[in-house]
């Protein structure tokens, strides 16, 4: 309906638009803008400014608008025309504000009928433009307004195409234009000396304005030189560097940088306070989903009769689970080992850094000693560790987190697990499965509440059946302690509700470690969300102090840690050649609940919220036949294209191994293949991966083009009589 209505008004726009164009032509509007005729009506139009002074300005200013608006040729000689009618200061003041107001008519006609279009297009390959005029417009635009060799009309229509406001567009425009409209309306004023509009700017005023627009340019250039010279002022420069580049932090983040430097031959130092490997593999990733895989087993053995398994049955040991959960860190221990680094060519330091200047690391190492290392770059990736909630009297009742709740010997009878996120229900689940009785507290309306409601549904479903209880719209009050029993008081509706428990997990996110190793001492300023500001090339402040991972953000991933961490290493190593802008157009992430939740790029409430149009198509897994076969016909695979296009905008599965049969998508649309593409793959029968092929078969069935089916059932038919 609101499709169609804004078509139609584009109808209208384009048609008005175009009969005008061809109106201009039609009458030949154009021979009334030449500079001879203009010499040759001089007397009259300034008779008739001097019979009927304000209808006469009105209507210049009202033809000056219309023209600049609808980008018709000739905006110099009606600027000289203001000039020989008005005299210089009136000329100005006309010109310059019915320039600006018809550039931005102009600009809003663009707007309107093509950014759209050319957006969603172009979108990708648009983006470092808009990112840059997000950033520069101002100066961009001020450029090329003073340097009046660039069209006029063509800088409104290109900037309506662009994310550029109209506000700054305006302002900017008439501020960067004055200059040249006033040597122009100067011209108009000496009518009979000028033989040409060219003839108004000799060579000379060409490279004067020029140089005055890139004036700007050359200015910012040297404030942003300036400003990095006082920023480095105050710390004294070391003669030479040891390092090339300094790591602080060995988990995701840090590991990766410090490997691609060694790997491009780099001297590279790796400082390491705790445990290599970081949160991912001592408290985070590894752990969890090595408890998430007992917790199966457990599920497994307790369906086994629906396998027509008969007496299968067994009891859990939870200390044999925990002992387990350790051994698979201590398999995996290796791969993030100081060994194992030293042996690519990494120095491997154990102790606490802290930044003292920009090219100077100090390291409190394990035996007390102290050691100072100069460097070129530094990069940090110092993580985030669990946030804990103010909640009176918590700290008294005590408390598991992330970082503690793997040192549990015995199975916590009851269990609350404070948070709705991937972590909590991550947890809760796997607890519940164990033999705990767990309580779920989410102050939000859901769980999982940055995936679609349908996405919550299922796993709150799956949950429930497992035997989680949660309480989802419950804000966690107090902790207190009656008849010798700790609790939770929980808030729902004005009411307040008592949660007995024997250990309550805090879930309820992470905050950066931010604070302790100098980033206070070098004002390295943080983002809203408390991790350290950076730029698009991972660059703090000091553009020699690079940050990723947890520290950073956007995101809290293993896999984006690692990510951002080959963006700073190259830069930093590199970056006087060629940087690079960190990617983030396609970022997948799982939560390894039973089902699974996987997803890529856009879920449908992002689209609807962000106003993206988009198709979905929807394929249930409940069909597939190596799920049926499974016994975990369950989920589905929810995908979002481009309307009336294969493109895929967003990917949500949910299902056994949802994770890993998400890389299907993350590749088509790393590398822009659609759906057409998906289904056109052999796909191993049967598979679980075939639910990617079916959900791509059921965007194909949906747009079968009907008109050719029918005409082959003719075709058939004919053939059969
Ligand atoms: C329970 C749980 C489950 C998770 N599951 C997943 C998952 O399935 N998939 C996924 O992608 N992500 C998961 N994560 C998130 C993942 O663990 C983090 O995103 C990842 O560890 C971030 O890596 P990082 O390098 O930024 O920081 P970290 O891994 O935290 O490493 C930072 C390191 O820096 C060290 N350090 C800090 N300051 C200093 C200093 N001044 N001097 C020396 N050393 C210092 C710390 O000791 C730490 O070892 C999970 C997290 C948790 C808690």
């Amino acid at each position: 309906m609101s499709a169609s209505r804004g078509s139609i008004r584009w109808l209208f726009l384009l048609l008005a638009v175009l009969g005008l164009w061809v109106a201009y032509r039609y009458w030949d509007l154009g021979q009334w803008l030449t500079l001879e005729r203009l010499k040759a009506s001089r007397d009259t139009l300034l008779g008739l400014y001097a019979d009927q002074p304000v209808q006469t300005a009105l209507t210049f200013f009202g033809i000056y608008v219309l023209a600049a608006a609808l980008s018709f040729p000739g905006a110099s000689i009606l600027t000289l025309a203001g000039g020989a009618m008005f005299g210089w200061a009136m000329g100005l003041l006309l010109v310059s504000f019915a320039s600006s107001v018809g550039a931005l008519l102009a600009f809003w006609v663009s707007r309107y009928m093509l950014r759209d279009f050319i957006q969603q297009r172009f979108g990708k390959l648009l983006q470092p433009i808009n990112e840059g005029l997000a950033k520069d417009g101002t100066f961009y635009l001020l450029t090329l307004r003073l340097v009046p060799v660039f069209p006029f009309w063509l800088i409104n229509l290109l900037m309506g195409l662009t994310t550029l406001g109209a506000r700054k567009f305006y302002v900017v425009s008439q501020i960067g234009m004055l200059v040249g409209t006033a040597v122009y309306v100067n011209a108009g004023t000496q009518l009979a000396a000028i033989d040409s509009a060219g003839d108004v700017l000799s060579p000379g005023l060409i490279a004067s304005l020029a140089l005055l627009g890139i004036f700007p340019v050359i200015a910012k250039f040297i404030i942003s030189a300036f400003q990095k010279r006082k920023l480095y002022a105050r710390w004294p420069r070391p003669a030479r560097f040891d390092r090339n580049l300094v790591v602080i932090g060995a988990g995701a983040g840090g590991l990766v940088s410090a490997y691609i430097g060694a790997a491009v031959k780099a001297k590279v130092t790796l400082i390491e306070g705790h445990k290599m490997g970081g949160d991912c593999l001592n408290y985070g990733c590894v752990p969890s989903k090595a408890l998430i895989r007992s917790a199966k087993a457990v599920k497994q053995l307790r369906k086994a009769e629906a396998y027509g398994l008969r007496g299968a049955h067994g009891t859990v040991d939870f200390a044999a689970v925990m002992q387990r959960v350790h051994q698979v860190i201590q398999d995996v221990e290796p791969h993030d080992s100081v060994e194992r680094y030293t042996g690519l060519g990494v120095e491997v330091l154990q102790g606490h850094a802290r930044i003292t200047s920009p090219w100077t690391v100090e390291v409190a190492l394990a035996d007390g000693s102290k050691q100072t290392l100069t460097t070129r770059n530094i990069v940090i990736a110092a993580g985030a560790s669990p946030f804990v909630p103010p909640i009176p009297g918590l700290k008294d009742a005590g408390f598991l987190t992330s970082d503690t709740v793997w040192g549990l010997k015995e199975l916590p009878k009851r269990l609350v697990v404070l948070g709705g996120g991937p972590i909590g229900s991550e947890l809760a689940q796997s607890f519940a499965r164990l033999g705990s009785e767990v309580t779920q507290v989410e102050m939000a309306p859901r769980i999982m509440v940055r995936e679609d409601p349908e996405v919550s549904d299922l796993v709150a479903a799956s949950l429930r059946a497992d035997g989680v209880s949660i309480l989802t719209g419950h804000q966690a009050v107090r902790v207190d302690v009656a008849d010798g029993e700790k609790r939770l008081i929980v808030k729902h509706g004005g009411a307040e509700l008592a949660v007995p428990f024997d250990e309550l997990l805090c879930a309820v996110g992470r905050s950066p470690r931010v604070t302790g190793y100098g980033l206070e001492e070098l004002g390295i300023p943080l983002t809203p969300r408390k991790t350290i500001e950076t730029n698009a090339y991972l660059q703090t402040l000091y553009p020699n102090i690079y940050a990723v991972g947890d520290v950073a953000g956007p995101f809290q991933f293993t896999h984006t840690a690692a990510h951002q961490a080959w963006y700073a290493a190259v830069n930093a190593l590199f970056g006087r050649f060629k940087r690079f802008k960190a990617d983030y157009s396609v970022i997948p992430w799982a939560t390894f609940t039973d089902p699974e939740v996987a997803r890529v790029g856009l879920s449908e409430s992002e689209a609807r919220e962000k106003g993206i149009p988009f198709e979905i198509t929807k394929y249930g897994i409940d069909d597939l036949d190596r799920a049926i076969a499974d016994g975990t016909a369950h989920g589905f695979v929810k995908v979002l294209t481009v309307p009336g296009k294969d493109k895929i905008l967003g990917v949500t599965i949910v299902g056994e191994h949802a994770g890993d049969l998400l890389a299907e998508y993350v590749l088509a649309m790393k590398h822009g293949l659609g759906l057409n593409k998906i289904l056109s793959t052999i796909h191993t029968y049967p598979t679980l991966s075939e639910a990617n092929k079916y959900a791509a078969g059921e965007w194909k069935r949906a747009h079968a083009p009907q008109r050719v089916l029918a005409w082959l059932e003719r075709f058939h038919a004919w053939e059969r009589a």
